[in-house]
């Protein structure tokens, strides 16, 4: 069996791991690169080997990171089929198009204003080839063993982390190979903690907080603090959030807050229909965690959501106190770049981080405190204040990764540690390493092993 990380190795975008074995090769995941530019190069560069060669995709969840890469694949030949859960294909229906389509507009919005070095600017795919992409999806269910391509079977079982979101189990051969994928955390409010590992030879684990602590609660706390603060000095809490699964968790953690009397009745801004809609999915899949349907519905009472492009751009001047969610999480693009533009600028506000915001974003520059970023090529200066809550992101941490990985039932023959930027990464490999012995490592983007 062969191995080859062609994505999300050293970093927490693109996330794709190549298994190869008797001439038949599988596809995990088929994230598409973002932040730094040396890494969405790679979405130019050459795939290592024909994308028509590649017998299946098997998606672990709906996020752009590990999925957005696909309608590309399907441009350079990739005919086969894509398996992932019905939710997981339910939220790439809404997620893939909108990556065209935003992919499309900020190749336009570059020509048009002469920011881009390329002439002209070209998208990478357009939504119409995200619609072509989503015919080969295959629903295969949680727990249920089936065989993507020939030689290879394998298991998925929830990971805790949005709606879908699984772990791979894969047999192949005289191998096994568990792939966390994103793991969720064990005191999520939205979703449920992800399943304690199935035994494997050979497990790649997530490491995207391997050098954080942190909790929802406490995170739920600063997020009503701030919320108080900024509303007090007349201010709107601008939230860069994904579409599924921080979103969600952000309306539903307001919701909360509102009904405990913990921050005050002020407006709350959705902008992002395609939030709205990921939303509905979460209360049609009720029984995929932690939330009733009705709790589901409850996210979006109240809750102003801007469906044409006049009601978003007016979102730029709200003169009350208020709440803003808006898309994208890393604040790179979408639609939530427009709204840094506007609210940045002015220290009465706030910007509030969920996600994490990976090397090269504005999100961390913002974060590392830089006074001034780029947007759609105009500098903007930062004075409104900025906070990371990274309890509310997605994502185990430090501590959650390791209680995971050691309720293994034997030890593997070797940890690789994925999706993590480069300390994230080392200090979770130190910390197995010291606490079980367990050969373990960080491959390099590239990397071909043979196990
Ligand atoms: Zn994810």
């Amino acid at each position: 069996m062969q191995l080859r990380f062609l994505g999300g190795a050293g970093s927490v975008t693109g996330t794709k791991v190549l298994v190869e074995r008797d001439g038949h090769r599988l596809l995990i995941d088929c994230g598409l690169f973002q932040g730094l530019k040396q890494l969405r190069l790679h979405n130019w560069s050459a795939m290592p080997v024909p994308s028509a060669s590649i017998d299946a995709v098997l998606l672990t969840h709906a996020h752009i990171d590990h999925s957005g890469f696909l309608p590309r694949l399907v441009e350079l030949g990739f005919k086969g089929p894509v398996y992932a859960t019905q939710a997981t294909i339910d939220l790439c229906q809404l997620l893939l198009p909108e990556a065209g389509q935003l992919l499309t507009a900020e190749a336009e919005f570059a020509n048009q204003l002469g920011y881009t070095k390329h002439a002209p600017a070209l998208p990478l795919y357009s939504e119409q080839s995200a619609r072509l992409a989503l015919e080969q999806f295959r629903v295969c269910e949680f727990d249920q063993l089936f065989e993507p391509a020939p030689g290879f079977s394998c298991r998925l079982a929830p990971a805790g982390h949005v709606l879908g979101a699984a772990s791979v189990h894969l047999r192949c051969g005289e191998h096994s190979l568990l792939f966390s994928s994103d793991l969720g955390g064990q005191d999520d409010l939205v979703m449920k903690a992800p399943v304690p590992p199935e035994a494997a030879d050979f497990v790649l684990l997530e490491s995207t907080y391997g050098n954080q602590r942190h909790r929802s609660t406490e995170a739920l706390t600063r997020l009503a603090k701030t919320i108080n603060r900024t509303c007090a000095r007349g201010g709107v809490v601008v939230v860069p959030a994904y579409a599924a699964g921080r979103a969600q968790l952000l309306l539903h953690a307001i919701r909360q807050l509102k009904n405990t009397a913990r921050i005050p009745d002020v407006p709350v801004y959705l902008n992002s229909p395609i939030a709205a809609a990921a939303t509905r999915l979460y209360q049609q899949h009720a029984e995929l965690h932690r939330l009733s349907a009705d709790a589901c519905a409850a996210m979006l009472d109240d809750v102003n959501v801007a469906h044409t492009e006049a009601e978003a751009m007016a979102l730029n001047h709200l003169d009350t106190p208020g709440i803003l969610v808006a898309t994208e999480g890393v604040a790179n693009g979408g639609r939530v770049a427009h709204h840094l533009k506007a609210y940045a600028v002015d220290a009465r506000h706030a910007i509030a981080f969920t996600a994490h915001q990976p090397a090269g974003t504005r999100g961390a520059a913002m974060l590392a405190g830089i006074p001034r970023v780029k947007i759609h090529g105009e500098w903007i200066d930062i004075r409104a204040e900025v906070i990371s809550l990274p309890g509310l992101s997605g994502h185990a941490d430090h501590q959650g990764l390791l209680d995971w990985i050691e309720a293994l039932p034997r030890a593997p023959r070797h940890v690789y540690l994925m999706h993590g930027e480069p300390e994230a990464a080392d200090s979770l490999r130190q910390a197995i390493t010291e606490r079980q012995g367990w050969p373990c490592s960080v491959p390099e983007y590239l990397e071909l092993l043979y196990l």
